[in-house]
């Protein structure tokens, strides 16, 4: 009996089939389409789905679609009815050999050399994913791998961090050193070892420890260099102290042998007064003084009377005596600020500072009075010697030449009226 009803059945799907397979063969014929494989199928299984008759093939279909991955399904816009429509889904997969090389390169990617633990939790991932490639896009999964993707992100973001700090705490020593050794020059050899036993003790995060590390030992031996050629300088510097000691020694000598000549060519060396050259240095300040503090001076102008006769009588040795104590009187009388120069030969000029002019009358009557009351000793020899002089006050000129040349006027005016005179530029004689 029941051997009857199941060929009934069977009887019966045939007969649907045959009703549907007549039906598709018309639609295809009012479609004008041709009944080829593809169209006959896709008609056919259209023609099936408005009957209740459910085939193999349809549970088949459905069993293979619930097995989809997620992202899979999400691409269907409706049913899935025939296996040529399952089949470009799943043409569309990645195959899982492909799947598992690319977990390979993930992992290799992915993997972070300062982070350890990393690994181990890549590799469970990449494992998970491997057995079931399918799940490779599940939000699950997917979700998984971004956890991976940000955690390897922010050990390289750490890193890099710590990368430039240590780069800028170089660099900052670099700053230091090119401060110190090349700006200022005061660099001692103590100053470089103390910096680099600083460098010596910065510390370098783990991760800089290989590729900064190297930079700090440049450094370091650069400096290493730097000192040696500072101590090798250092010992050149000591020697070259010497050097320069011994040299400071020669100039100062030098020097005070200069300052001699320069006072011997300032000083008169038979008569101890100064020279020619001398006093107009001298008369150079004294007129600077006359017009900037109106200081008063009178200018006189000597000559040894007949002097030729005491060399002619007496030898020229007798004749340097006089000379020598005539200026020697001069000097004597003459107060401090006063100037006493040997003008020429037997020729005198002593500069005489005065308050009012009784000072200077006073003093030429002195200077007379001592030379024509006292006679010149040079051996045994007793001399008379005698002067004449003119004398002219600076304010009754207009300048020093003017002044001179009136003093030796007088002085040949004084000469002419008979020698052994003083005449005044006033007119007033001595
Ligand atoms: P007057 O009264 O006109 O001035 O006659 P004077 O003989 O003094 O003058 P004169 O110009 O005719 O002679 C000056 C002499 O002084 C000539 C020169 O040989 C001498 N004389 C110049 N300098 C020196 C010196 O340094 N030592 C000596 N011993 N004699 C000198
Ligand atoms: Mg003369
Ligand atoms: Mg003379």
């Amino acid at each position: 009996m029941l051997y009857f009803k199941k060929i009934a059945l069977k009887y019966r799907i045939m007969n649907d089939i045959i009703n549907i397979i007549s039906l598709t063969l018309d639609s295809l014929n009012k479609q004008k389409k041709i009944a080829n494989p593809t169209n006959f199928e896709t008609e056919f299984y259209k023609q099936l789905q408005k009957t209740d008759l459910i085939l193999e093939e349809t549970e088949e279909i459905k069993e293979i679609v619930s097995k989809l991955s997620t992202t899979e399904k999400k691409q269907l816009t409706s049913d899935i009815t025939t296996f040529r429509e399952l089949s470009l889904i799943l043409s569309q997969r990645v195959s899982n050999q492909t799947i598992r090389e690319f977990l390979k390169d993930f992992s290799y990617f992915i993997s972070s050399s300062i982070d350890k633990t990393m690994k181990e939790d890549i590799d469970k991932v990449c494992l998970d994913i491997a057995k079931n490639p399918e799940t490779l896009m599940d939000s699950e999964v997917l979700r998984e791998l971004r956890k991976l993707t940000d955690r390897r992100i922010n050990n390289d973001k750490k890193l890099f961090k710590e990368k430039t700090s240590d780069v800028k705490k170089l660099i900052g020593f670099l700053g230091e050193y090119i401060n110190k050794f090349l700006v200022n020059h005061t660099s001692t050899y103590s100053d470089i070892s103390k910096l680099k036993e600083e460098i010596y003790s910065l510390e370098l995060s783990e991760s800089s420890l290989k590729d900064l590390e190297q930079i700090k030992s440049d450094l370091i031996s650069s400096i290493d260099k730097f000192e040696t050629s500072l101590v090798k300088t250092e010992k050149n510097i000591i020697k070259n102290q010497l050097e320069c000691n011994n040299l400071y020694e020669q100039i100062e000598e030098l020097q005070h042998n200069l300052d001699k000549a320069e006072e011997e060519k300032s000083i008169d060396f038979l008569t101890n007064v100064l020279t020619r050259r001398a006093y107009a240095v001298e008369i150079e300040r004294l007129e600077n003084e006359f017009k900037i503090y109106d200081s008063n001076y009178a200018l006189v102008f000597y000559d040894i009377d007949h002097f030729k006769e005491i060399n002619d009588m007496h030898g020229h040795d007798c004749g340097d005596s006089v000379l020598s104590t005539f200026a020697q009187i001069l000097k004597n009388l003459t107060r401090t600020g006063d100037i006493i120069a040997r003008y020429g030969g037997e020729e005198f000029i002593s500069i005489v500072n005065y308050k009012n002019k009784m000072e200077i009358k006073n003093y030429l009557r002195r200077v007379k009075n001592i030379i024509s009351n006292n006679r010149f000793v040079y051996n045994d020899i007793k001399i008379n010697v005698k002067f004449s002089a003119g004398v002219a006050y600076r304010k009754n000129y207009n300048s020093y030449e003017e002044t001179i040349k009136k003093a030796d006027e007088l002085l040949y005016t004084a000469k002419s009226k008979g020698r052994n005179k003083i005449i005044i530029d006033n007119g007033e004689e001595v």
